[in-house]
């Protein structure tokens, strides 16, 4: 069996040899300063096995579409974020300068989980100011906000006033992030879409439907790697 094409690359901070396979479907191998390129081949050669699998999966997951993103936007809070990928046999997201995040991940399904759990993160910290922000300027008072990812629902209010935010809303415009926290903000006044609801929310927004509408749409939108359930 023949060796699939790779590229080399002399690493000083390396340990030992090492195989990645990148996006979409390209190997590499990383050698350390100390070790001489002659064992390249056979290290090679002998990995060819686990090689090819590894490529067929990629160029699989690849041909699906872009799964994993190289930039994650944030329209609602007007936040771009470029991300690279390593191989790591520990998980983790570091943010390695302003903009920048390193995801480091065994494979695909651990980085898009960790993709996931560094949008939770970051949905917590930037939607539930803003949403007491908009309690304080509109004098609707809730008690609790969650953050979760879900699949058909962008928000909802309960009886005792807490409110529930998909973490998805990052992904829509401002307006309509906005939009959509003033539609649960009013629902602490009527839990209910009778036409006193509306009026409320019309008083705040008189263009309140261009943003319904928006989020009717906005579902297909959200990234594939940014949906709960998928990869599971
Ligand atoms: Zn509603």
């Amino acid at each position: 069996m023949s060796t699939p094409p790779y590229s080399v690359r002399v690493s000083a901070r390396a340990k030992r040899l090492q195989l990645k396979v990148l996006p979409p479907g390209r190997v590499e191998v990383v050698v350390p300063k100390h070790v001489s390129l002659k064992h390249v081949p056979l290290f090679v050669a002998e990995h060819s096995h686990w090689l090819r699998r590894q490529l067929a999966r990629m160029t699989a997951v690849c041909a699906a579409g872009p799964l994993l993103p190289d930039v994650i936007r944030l329209p609602a809070v007007a936040e771009q974020w470029q991300v690279a990928y390593c191989q790591a046999s520990r998980g983790r997201v570091v943010r390695s300068d302003e903009w920048r995040l390193q995801v480091g991940a065994a494979g695909e399904r651990q980085a898009c989980r960790l993709l996931q759990q560094w949008l939770q993160q970051r949905a917590r910290q930037l939607l539930p100011p803003w949403l007491a922000q908009l309690s304080r300027e509109l004098g609707l008072d809730f008690n609790r906000v969650t953050v979760r990812a879900q699949k058909s629902r962008w928000g909802s209010c309960s009886a005792q006033k807490n409110i529930n935010l998909n973490r998805a809303l990052l992904f829509v415009s401002p307006g309509t992030a906005r939009y959509l926290m003033i539609h649960e903000l009013c629902h602490t006044v009527h839990l209910n879409h009778s036409w006193r609801y509306w009026a409320l929310v019309e008083s705040f927004l008189p263009r309140y439907r261009d943003h319904e509408a928006e989020l009717r749409q906005a579902m297909q939108a959200i990234p594939r790697w940014a949906l709960p359930g998928f990869y599971e």
